[in-house]
């Protein structure tokens, strides 16, 4: 501000130094630089001059002899004159004289470059200063003007400069907490449009792979919970993923997922393990037998990922596998034996009627009475061998015919005539129904032949068989009844399954193989019919077979 009025100051002696110019090069007031001549000749134009510019007018010779005076006077020692003598061309001053503050412009009056006179032209401040305070005032305000212009310039700046994170951020949040749903960005204004079309481009993106995230671990949850194998997930003591499978195996009752696993798997016989291998921070892969409540060996394998902090496991429920291949080695032994003890037998007495005996006819003819029972043993455990290795791929439309089951059953009791006599047993069959079977005797027979062996077989001296024959709407029912052994309630579950024999010792005495009623239902099996059995020990077994009447196997 003080700069503003220095330079309305300077403005204002600038202008009086023009208007003092008339009188100062005034060749009239040069010639007659006296009071006597100035009141004679221009005293009257001054007064008017004076009076029409509000100005002070003061001239002196240069002894300081007032020429013409007006207040505020002036003297040889006014301030402002000082520097005139000092042969400046013109000096100001603003000062206050009288308690009223003036604007002094001094000049000299030259004659052939001799200082001859001083004049001088005093302006009161407020005459002038109201001009500085416009001014100012002017100033100010455009000072206001501008700082508005430019704060709100900036914020229009900061505004179109962060425009696009206010419109964005919002959505973008949304879209964090709402993946499923679909967001858009909708703009007006043709600038950013770029940016924007990438954020909607993104944004799509994201949904259609959250959406496709989520199906995925929507199948992969379903895949798992349904998967028969156990699969187990810790992370950081924590259990995050197990499957129904392995809580059923394992009796889990699991109060919370994510629970510590030490809760989880509390009590069963998986927790030694998963610690081990927490513990030692290694993978392992073991075999795991249970026994209680029921037997069970399950192949546990533990994956420690060191990196992860991470135990995958996955569990497989060998039980199965292991009791058949128990009962496959079990097999392998009984039918190694069975081969061997008529094999043996037949050769020791062939070398034995070779080494004499067969001159001595009546012995010779009990030898080979013994080996002929022994080659038939032996042709049936082959037959039967084969017979289980058979599947329905042999059959062709032309195998099925319709036949009468009575006829099969009478013409193979006939078969086994022999053996009922040396039993004395008593066989009734009852034929309720005169139904034709459709089917396929290639599988038909071998069924009730080993039904009516076992029946012959494990039946008690004097005891009964009975058969009966039935009809529903679409089935043909075959019931084979025996008075015999029976069979206990805990071994009734395993006697189909393959090379399984109630008692082995006294069954080889019956000359059992195991493998008669894994061919019965095989093949029941095959022809599209059931099998069940009920039995009694020591009161009787009776089997009961249905088949559809119209026969489609394949
Ligand atoms: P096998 O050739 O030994 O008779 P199967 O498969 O026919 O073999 O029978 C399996 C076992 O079931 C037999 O070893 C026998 O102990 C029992 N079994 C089968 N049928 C009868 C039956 N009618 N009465 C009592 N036990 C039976």
């Amino acid at each position: 501000m003080y700069y503003l009025k220095h330079t309305a100051i300077l403005n204002e002696v600038e202008q009086l130094q023009q208007m003092a110019k008339p009188l100062q090069h005034s060749q009239l007031l040069k010639n007659s630089l006296t009071k006597q001549a100035l009141n004679r000749n221009i005293k009257h134009q001054l007064d008017q001059w004076q009076q029409d510019t509000h100005l002070t007018v003061n001239l002196m010779d240069k002894h300081g002899h007032v020429l013409y005076q007006s207040t505020p006077t002036l003297t040889i020692n006014s301030p402002e004159i000082k520097p005139l003598l000092q042969k400046e061309k013109m000096s100001y001053q603003l000062r206050s004289w009288n308690k009223q503050e003036y604007l002094f412009v001094a000049f000299p009056f030259k004659n052939n470059g001799d200082i001859i006179g001083y004049g001088r032209l005093a302006l009161p401040y407020k005459m002038f200063s109201y001009t500085i305070k416009r001014t100012q005032t002017l100033v100010t305000l455009l000072y206001l003007i501008v700082t508005i212009l430019i704060v709100g310039l900036s914020y229009l700046l900061y505004r179109e400069r962060y425009r696009p994170i206010h419109t964005l951020l919002p959505v973008l949040k949304r879209m964090i907490k709402h993946p499923e749903k679909k967001a858009v960005i909708i703009h007006e204004s043709d600038d950013l449009t770029e940016l924007y079309e990438t954020v909607n481009h993104l944004l799509s993106d994201m949904n259609k792979t959250y959406l496709a995230y989520q199906s995925n671990k929507y199948q992969l949850q379903a895949l798992i919970n349904d998967l028969q194998i156990g699969v187990i997930v810790i992370e950081n003591q924590h259990v995050t993923l197990i499957n129904p499978i392995v809580q059923k195996w394992f009796h889990l009752n699991v109060p919370s997922p994510a629970s510590i696993y030490v809760d989880y798997f509390a009590q069963s016989a998986l927790l030694p393990l998963i610690q081990q291998s927490l513990n030692h921070k290694q993978s392992l892969h073991t075999e795991l037998h249970i026994a209680h409540p029921h037997e069970y060996i399950f192949d546990v394998s533990l994956h420690y990922s060191d990196e992860h902090q991470q135990l995958i496991g996955t569990i497989y429920n060998i039980t199965e596998l292991r009791q058949l291949e128990m009962m496959q080695e079990d097999f392998v032994r009984n039918i190694s034996h069975e081969l061997k003890t008529p094999t043996t037998s037949i050769i020791g007495f062939i070398e034995t009627l070779k080494d004499g005996a067969i001159e001595d006819t009546e012995q010779a003819r009990q030898f080979l009475d013994i080996m002929e029972n022994d080659a038939h043993r032996l042709q049936k455990l082959i037959q039967e061998i084969i017979q289980l290795s058979r599947n329905g791929f042999e059959l062709t439309e032309k195998d099925c015919i319709a036949l009468e089951p009575s006829s099969i059953i009478e013409h193979l009791l006939q078969q086994y005539q022999h053996m009922i006599q040396q039993k004395h047993l008593h066989v009734k069959l009852d034929t309720q129904t005169n139904q034709m079977l459709e089917t396929y005797p290639y599988y038909f027979e071998p069924i009730i032949k080993n039904l009516i062996e076992n029946a012959i077989l494990y039946n008690r001296q004097n005891g009964d068989i009975k058969m009966t024959l039935t009809q529903t709407t679409h089935h043909y029912h075959i019931t084979i009844e025996d008075t015999g052994i029976g069979i206990a309630a805990h071994e009734i579950d395993r006697i189909f399954e393959r090379f399984y024999r109630v008692d082995k010792s006294r069954n080889r005495y019956f000359g059992g193989t195991g493998l008669g009623l894994s061919i019965v239902k095989h093949y029941t099996e095959v022809l599209h019919g059931k099998v069940t059995v009920t039995s009694q020990l020591g009161i009787g077994t009776k089997f009961h077979l249905s088949f559809p009447l119209k026969q489609n196997a394949g």
